[in-house]
């Protein structure tokens, strides 16, 4: 085990100070009354967001103050696996390419059965969960949902499920002709533990109506989530960024989270979620259609959003899949706290054209985390602690689906340390 590189407090402290008195005015008065405690409101927020140069230096630095003084130096991870328990689904909006139609040539719909066996192989990994999601099949019942949660629990009665966005839960609700509320108490009478904040995309109606004509609308994902958060059941929050959007979207958008969160207190955490363009009809057709988020937006998407969220939401998770792990590594010192879930197997941004892998095991999540200088912590789905590797590793385990040979997602650790050696 290596020990970590932390840098004294002083440093720190240093750097701030100098990032802060090198900001223009304005930017520099945000961001003091942000480190004093107040809230940054939207109008702010879109100032942050357009930062460049010094400025954005200084939004970094506030960030990492702040998610030091609210959450210090852990660095959560959760042992996962995502089931994607089918690909077949009917809505086709603009920025998949993971849903397919039910006659496509790799269209699937994992039987019961097969998804009770993936769970019991993530618990026997070591998983604490799993993530079960999936696209809106036309032939699946409105119960479908239910039988899922019946077939892990029954199986894995330990596991916790986190399942199901708004949008499958918007489905099932039509499907089953259950009234809203019933459907989610249904589902967590059956087991469902929390859902993904995932379908939330940008929550604003006129990009919403461009990346896809009948996505679930903004209010109706509110609805849903805050309906949710009444009957008990906690969730994520997401944004999808980087596309047909900008500043002004992305303030809003943290507004509403937070708005939402005031009232329910449901939200666990803030995934910010870069757009992976290969593969998609909306970079493909869309004139205006970006192909992801510049380096710049990714860490001030991280940085305003802990500025934005502070007290509220105080765990922002950096996406491995989305970013890499060197990057995701580097979202460590601009604000995250969280690097998300090892994973097992992904499907959703793989289809999108993301080559990040499948997998980062638990050790190899550690070897990340301490190598940033902080402290590994192996947490369960709702941030308690499972196990605290200050001082020791986890097991070593080969990935669940083998790597090509060759790759080797940490690599970036060894280039990093022989340049430091310099
Ligand atoms: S994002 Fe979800 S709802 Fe939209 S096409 Fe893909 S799987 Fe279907």
């Amino acid at each position: 085990m290596n020990a970590p590189f932390a840098p004294p407090p002083s440093f720190r402290a240093e750097a701030l100070a100098g990032a802060l008195a090198r900001a223009s005015t304005p930017v520099r008065r945000i961001l003091d009354s942000a480190l004093e405690g107040r809230e940054i409101g939207r109008a702010d927020g879109v100032t942050l967001f357009e930062t460049e140069g010094a400025d954005l230096e200084a939004v970094l630095r506030a960030a990492d103050a702040v998610r030091r003084d609210r959450v210090g130096d852990r660095v959560t991870f959760v042992t996962v696996r995502n089931i994607n328990f089918t690909n077949v689904c009917y809505m086709a909006c603009q920025f998949c390419n993971f849903g397919v139609r039910k006659d496509a040539a790799g269209a699937e719909l994992l039987s019961l059965d097969e998804v009770a066996n993936r769970a019991e192989e993530a618990w026997n990994r070591g998983g604490t969960e799993v993530c079960i999601q999936g696209g809106l099949h036309p032939d699946i019942p409105g119960d479908h949902y239910r039988k899922l949660l019946e077939a892990v629990k029954t199986r894995v009665p330990q596991i916790y499920v986190h399942a199901f966005s708004p949008f499958e839960i918007w489905y099932g609700v039509r499907k089953s002709r259950m009234a809203l509320r019933d459907f989610l108490a249904d589902l967590k009478d059956a087991g469902l533990g929390s859902m993904p904040g995932t379908a939330a995309e940008i929550l604003d109606t006129e990009i919403r109506l461009q990346l896809t004509r009948n996505k679930l609308s903004a209010d109706e994902w509110e609805t849903i989530i805050r309906a949710a958060h009444g009957v008990g059941l906690r969730s994520t929050a997401t944004i999808m960024y980087g596309h047909i959007d900008g500043p002004a979207h992305w303030a809003a958008h943290i507004d509403r989270i937070r708005a939402i969160q005031k009232d329910t207190g449901g939200f666990t955490e803030f995934v910010p979620l870069g757009f992976i363009h290969e593969r998609t009809r909306l970079y493909r057709d869309h004139d205006k259609a970006r192909p992801g988020p510049t380096a710049s937006e990714n860490l001030k998407m991280h940085a305003v959003a802990r500025l934005m969220l502070a007290g509220w939401i105080d765990n922002i998770q950096v996406s491995w899949v989305k970013l890499g792990p060197e990057m995701a590594q580097t979202m460590l010192d601009c604000g995250a706290n969280d690097l998300g879930g090892t994973l097992m197997n992904e499907s959703i941004s793989r289809a999108a054209g993301a080559g990040h892998g499948q997998e980062i095991t638990s050790a190899e999540m550690v070897r990340i985390i301490r190598a940033a200088g902080r402290v590994p912590v192996q947490r369960n789905t709702l941030y308690g602690t499972v196990e605290d590797f200050s001082d020791h590793d986890p097991a070593e385990i080969a990935p669940l689906v083998g790597r090509a040979a060759g790759v080797d997602p940490l690599a970036f650790l060894q280039r990093r340390a022989a340049q430091a050696a310099v």
